[in-house]
Order: structure tokens, then sequence, then C-alpha cells
């Protein structure tokens, strides 16, 4: 295969949480066990972003406060190329802080900080404890229904608009909010998630899919004894 996934990670320095920048591990390694090359750049606090040079689009999770230095910035100098991508089919995978930037807005008390209106969802700061534990969801991302195991730790609540479609369904734990029983969001190959894990060792299906879905391919399986047994632990923590 003479393909190579070029991978864009978003604020990566400020934006992972719970080593999110694993997941950027996950797909490296499972392009190079397969002969797909893989480049990865990254775009931060001021920089540029070019919607036609990258595959997929990664952004990890954050503190509040990282969150809120963040927001601005990628409101000025990333939401108009991010929309661009979108369009033309790249990948946006964004974590549990980054997932909040997707929608319009995440309102932390008296304050509200921007988001890029990728996706319709709002994420808002109620009473209550923060929403913390492992955590299992079924998704389909076109090849039929799987599990996506891993763990979530948000203070603010997610709701999607009624035209949008979460990422799976909650099978164990709290999802967005902790009510609606659905987790994170999919609209096309813009995917957002409460999960971290991180989140691909955990789901190498996933991160396959993820591949695919940014190559438009069709990949082989490898030999996953050992992903599968993390995949398995994950599923085991989080009670399935
Ligand atoms: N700071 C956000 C919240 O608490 C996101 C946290 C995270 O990325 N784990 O809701």
């Amino acid at each position: 295969m003479s393909e190579t996934l070029r991978v864009c990670a978003l604020y990566p320095e400020l934006m992972n949480i719970y080593a999110d920048r694993g997941n950027i591990q996950v797909l490296r390694a499972r392009c190079g066990w397969r002969g797909i090359g893989f480049e990865l750049a990254a775009s931060s606090l001021g920089e540029p972003l070019d919607p036609a040079a990258h595959d997929l689009f990664y952004m990890g999770g954050g503190q509040d406060r990282d969150q809120i230095a963040v927001a601005e910035d990628m409101v000025a100098t990333k939401r108009d190329a991010l929309h661009a991508a979108a369009g033309r089919g790249a990948v946006v995978l964004a974590v549990c802080g980054g997932f909040q930037l997707l929608g319009r807005s995440y309102q932390l008390g008296e304050r509200t900080i921007p988001g890029i209106g990728l996706v319709g969802l709002e994420t808002v700061r109620e009473p209550g404890p923060r929403l913390i534990g492992n955590c299992a969801i079924e998704a389909d991302l076109g090849t039929g229904p799987r599990v996506i195991a891993g763990f979530e730790n948000h203070g603010g609540r997610t709701y999607l608009d009624a035209d949008e479609e979460p990422l799976g369904r909650v099978v164990s734990g709290h999802g967005n909010n902790g009510r609606d029983g659905v987790e994170g969001v999919r609209r096309g190959s813009v995917i957002g998630t409460y999960l971290h894990g991180p989140l691909l060792p955990k789901n190498t299906w996933l991160a396959d899919r993820l591949v695919e879905l940014a190559l438009g391919v069709e990949l082989e399986p490898l030999d996953d004894a050992m992903e599968d047994a993390a995949h398995a632990s994950a599923r085991r923590a989080a009670g399935l």
C-alpha cells in the first residue's frame, strides 16, 4: 500500500489530559505495521491550519483552564479550516475537552467559551458531581455495532441538538450528560467522544476504522492478541 496518513494534532501541548497523545502513537503504529506512511504535524496557539494538508485532525482532552486558553484561538485560527476539512471528508477526532470545543459553546459558571460549531451541541456546567468512571458504549461506524470502552472524567454536560447523532449508546457509565443515554457525537467523519483511555489503545478496531475513513481504504486485520486483551480489560473495567 502506498498511502500515507497525514495527521495534524491540534494544541498537543495543551490538550493532552490522560496521555491522550497515545491515540496518535496507535495510529502511527498501525499504519507502520501495514506499510502505510505516517506524517505528523501540529498546530497550536496562533498557528494557521491548512485544511487540505491533513487526512485526520486530532484533539485531546484538557483542563478547563487549558480549554479557556485555546477556545478563542481555535475559533480565530482554525474554525474555517476545520469546517473546510470536514466538508471534504477528512476525519476529525476530538476527545473530551476537544469534543466540547467542537460544539457551539461551553458554559463554565459565569463564563461561556466559544466552540467552533462544527457540530450542533452545547456543553454546560450543572449542579452535581463530575461524571467519572469507566464507560462503555455501542457504536456503529458502518461495520456493524461494536463496543468502545474507555474512561470518562468531565464536569461539563453535553447536549446534542435534536438533529445531531451521537457516537453511540451508553451501555455502562454516564455518557454526554448522565441523563439521555447517549455518548459523543458523529456527523460523517467528524467524531467527538468523552472516552479517554487513551481511547485508541483500548479500541484498536476504532483506530483502524478511522484510518479507513481518512484514506478511503479497507484494511486487512493485524494479529491483535495483545490489543484484544487490552480491549477486553477495558470492557471488564466498565462492568461488561
Ligand atoms: N475540562 C472539561 C470538563 O471537565 C474536559 C475534561 C477532560 O478533557 N477530561 O468537562
